[in-house]
């Protein structure tokens, strides 16, 4: 397969290059860099089968060659980044999404959707499964990204039920592992280097809000099963194992063997306060589920910044 992978250059986006690439897949990655990496891809720039492309898919979206799948990830996904970029994200989602599904249209390529759990914004039911429409906020600083990514997933079936597009929708759940940005602001990647550290851990309010978290690479396998799939979704994609922040905030001490303290700050505006995947669609039509436990994840990921220490203490941003 030829796949295009706009943000590919990001967290999530680099690991499906990468996974596309061994299973001898050729990618061409499009990204602006405005959230991603140039260091995340820079080791696939040898590999013949990559091509990177430097643009904006807000403004314009043109691949030359022929596609089999376009996988739509651009786009800020971190809080700190999405309330930072606004308009940005709102473009990404719109305008960029639009983009993303002509460029598939162009070719008759199938095209993936990176949505996410933000849909089901503060959830009124738990866990969450697919036929849940959500409690989102349309006017609140959230707002940037869920209704972007809620813009983005009927953009994609209007398109799938105009032209009859092969389009198909992920919403992702919480995702952490490698290649996260030292500093993005994002729950795991600030403990981890608050611990390495030896900084305050900053628990925002009293640190009872749940997540579940994904390790990178079943998350990747997901996307991998979707992309072959012809299954529209949307399909969430997670792991059902549920954590309390300061539950996380403890592991992440226990398993650096860090005595930073914990310090409580403010609850950011719209935090959801509970958030769990039903993973039935996913395990029963794409015959996927999460095999990495939270410790092992976790592990990993530690591992990974512990050997970037310098990045880690500078606080280097991208
Ligand atoms: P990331 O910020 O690391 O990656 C996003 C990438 O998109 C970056 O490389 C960025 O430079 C690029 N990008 C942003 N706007 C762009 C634009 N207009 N044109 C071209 N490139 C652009 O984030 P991530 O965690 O890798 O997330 C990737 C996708 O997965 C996002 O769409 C996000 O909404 C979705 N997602 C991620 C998670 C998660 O836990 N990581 C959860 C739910 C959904
Ligand atoms: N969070 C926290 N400290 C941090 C960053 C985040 O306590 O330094 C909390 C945040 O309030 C939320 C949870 O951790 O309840 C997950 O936040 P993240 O930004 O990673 O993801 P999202 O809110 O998008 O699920």
């Amino acid at each position: 397969m030829r796949v295009v992978v706009t943000g590919g250059a990001g967290f999530l986006g680099s690991h499906l290059c990468e996974a596309l690439l061994r299973r001898g897949d050729e990618v061409v990655c499009v990204d602006d860099l405005s959230t991603g990496r140039p260091e995340n891809i820079a080791p696939l720039g040898a590999d013949p089968a990559f091509t990177f492309l430097r643009a904006d898919v807000s403004a314009d979206l043109d691949v030359p060659g022929p596609l089999d799948a376009v996988a739509h990830l651009a786009s800020p996904a971190s809080p700190p980044d999405y309330l930072r970029l606004p308009l940005h994200t709102l473009r990404a989602g719109s305008r960029g999404t639009e983009n993303a599904l002509r460029l598939a249209g162009r070719h008759g390529a199938r095209f993936l959707l990176a949505s996410t759990s933000e849909v089901y914004g503060d959830p009124l039911v738990h866990p969450q499964d697919e036929s849940y429409w959500g409690n989102v906020n349309p006017i609140g600083p959230r707002s940037v990204y869920d209704e972007a990514k809620r813009f983005s997933e009927a953009l994609a079936l209007a398109h799938h039920r105009t032209h009859g597009l092969d389009a198909g929708i992920v919403r992702i759940f919480n995702t952490y592992g490698p290649r996260m940005r030292p500093h993005d602001g994002r729950v795991v990647s600030s403990f981890i280097t608050q611990a390495l550290s030896g900084e305050p851990l900053t628990l925002y309010g009293d640190g009872k809000q749940s997540r579940s978290f994904c390790y990178v690479d079943d998350l990747v396998r997901g996307l991998l099963a979707m992309l072959d799939h012809d299954e529209r979704g949307p399909v969430n994609l997670g792991n059902p194992v549920e954590l309390s922040v300061a539950d996380l905030a403890d592991l992440v001490l226990r398993l650096t063997g860090s005595d930073a303290r914990v310090q409580h700050h403010p609850l950011p505006v719209d935090d959801p306060v509970r958030r769990r995947p039903d993973i039935t669609r996913a395990v029963e039509r794409l015959g996927w589920h999460p095999e990495v436990g939270i410790e092992e994840g976790l592990c990993r990921t530690v591992a990974w910044f512990a050997a970037r220490p310098l990045e880690v203490a500078a606080g280097a941003e991208a």
